[in-house]
């Protein structure tokens, strides 16, 4: 079956699915975005990333393309017409398309939509959550406004690359005072030897993600202590568990970090139970 794309008002076949040359998400990052994750043909906490895309745009000022309600049957739309049961939705809002000039463009510009879907086999994901993952540790380079979901992310990628480069999975930024700011594309979780929970803030130096604070309602249900607060490298190697968070990946546990095993080296009990449960405290929609 070939997948299709939404592009600015359109339905067309991803192979054609393009935007205009001097678009400012192409020409200058000038965009946000959001991914949702697709469970059963539903989207999971899709009025939290809206909320959270509602924000990003807000923040830098871009126009929303269309109503909520509108982009809700845009996202249901491309994923019932890719026909995907379990995957991902991802939708890019960008400044729209402007003679090149790095001042806003005039304010009648239209922002541009793109929303894509593609399927994910739930069972590659259940295989690494048992397996576990390795992640190595990088210098976070980032802007100081990682809060918002922007679409500018070449450190994210080259931290990405280094990564899959050294046999992992993921990336952990690390910050000038030597404390984990989140990964290229999760948050970053340890488990303590008192079995606190411990993740960063969500101050401007990491972005909130939707998975995290669904997350912090399951750890409550649990009785597990949360701790919102910043920890070194060297106390995630002291760990009992590290785990990162998304909403591609839910909960996966991290069991080497730059090649040291955390804790036993093998999948610990809290994100295993964290990730059972994730779905129970997620919200469905229809
Ligand atoms: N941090 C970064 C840098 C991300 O890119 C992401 C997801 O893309 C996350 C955290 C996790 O956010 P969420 O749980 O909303 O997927």
């Amino acid at each position: 079956m070939s997948r299709i794309a939404y592009v600015n008002g359109r339905y067309v076949p991803h192979r054609d699915a393009s935007v205009h040359v001097e678009d400012r998400g192409y020409q200058f990052a000038d965009g946000v975005y959001e991914v949702c994750e697709v469970r059963a043909g539903r989207l999971i906490d899709a009025r939290l990333h809206l909320d959270r895309l509602d924000r990003s745009l807000r923040e830098l000022r871009i126009a929303p393309a269309m109503s909520r309600a509108a982009l809700l049957t845009v996202l249901r739309e491309t994923v019932r017409r890719n026909r995907v049961r379990d995957g991902l939705v991802y939708m890019q809002v960008t400044r729209g398309a402007a003679r090149r000039d790095h001042a806003f463009p005039a304010a009648q510009t239209a922002p541009a939509l793109v929303v894509t879907a593609r399927a994910a086999d739930p069972a590659q994901g259940a295989r690494l959550a048992e397996s576990g993952i390795a992640v190595i540790t990088v210098p976070d380079t980032r802007w100081a406004r990682v809060d918002i979901k922007s679409v500018s992310l070449l450190p994210n990628v080259l931290a990405k690359q280094q990564a899959k480069e050294a046999g992992a999975r993921e990336a952990w930024f690390v910050d000038a005072a030597g404390n984990v700011t989140e990964g290229a594309s999760t948050n970053a979780w340890i488990v303590t030897s008192a079995g606190a929970l411990v993740t960063r803030p969500a101050d401007s130096g990491i972005l909130r993600g939707i998975t995290r604070t669904v997350l912090m309602a399951v750890a409550a249900s649990e009785g597990l202590r949360v701790e919102e607060r910043a920890f070194s490298r060297a106390e995630a190697l002291e760990a009992r568990e590290a785990f990162i968070s998304s909403a591609s990946g839910i909960v996966l546990p991290v069991v080497r970090i730059d090649g040291q095993a955390v804790g036993d080296g093998k999948v610990g009990p809290v994100a295993r139970r964290l990730r059972t449960r994730f779905h129970d405290f997620a919200e469905a929609g229809s």
